[in-house]
């Protein structure tokens, strides 16, 4: 069967069989570094816009909607509020979890996006959209310029 025949039979797909040797290097990009670097001072740092006067939270370097260049970093808040949220009953090799975890979009307050990351201290029936919530920080000794330097939020 050629390459561009449209498959429409799950067991028509061609797997590879064994191990690709692949290496790769991610890098956070220029505003993901100082946002990095932030948070392992205990800081969030969010970006403005010039011209639309968005903060955007994950930094940027341009505006989307302007195109504006963003050079204007402001430390922000780690008040903020649920935009959605997954209960996850199994890790990611389909394990069952001795306890739930919780995902969240959390959009901080007055800024534009948001991170994801983990909720803490919240029963299930405690959780709904729009639940204030605040970063709780590992200890300044742990954190090592990493998204999980915030341990989880946590309702506040
Ligand atoms: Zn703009």
């Amino acid at each position: 069967m050629p390459l561009i025949e449209r498959i429409t039979k799950l067991d028509q797909v061609k797997a590879w069989h064994g191990d690709i040797p692949i290496e790769s290097r991610y890098t956070s990009g220029l505003a993901g570094e100082r946002f990095l670097r932030a948070l392992k001072e205990g800081k969030i740092l969010g970006v403005k816009c010039p011209e639309c006067e968005f903060i955007y939270l994950p930094p940027r370097i341009f505006c989307p909607y302007c195109f504006s260049s963003l050079e204007e970093w402001v430390e922000i808040g780690n008040q903020g509020a649920v935009e959605t949220y997954t209960v996850l009953n199994v890790d990611l090799d389909g394990n069952p979890l001795q306890e739930p975890k919780i995902v969240a979009l959390v959009n901080i307050d007055g800024t534009h996006g948001g991170l994801v990351h983990f909720l803490g201290e919240v029963e299930l029936d405690e959780l709904y959209i729009g639940l204030p919530v605040e970063a709780v920080f590992k200890p300044e000794k742990e954190r090592e310029g990493s998204i999980l330097d915030i341990r989880y939020f946590k309702p506040g």
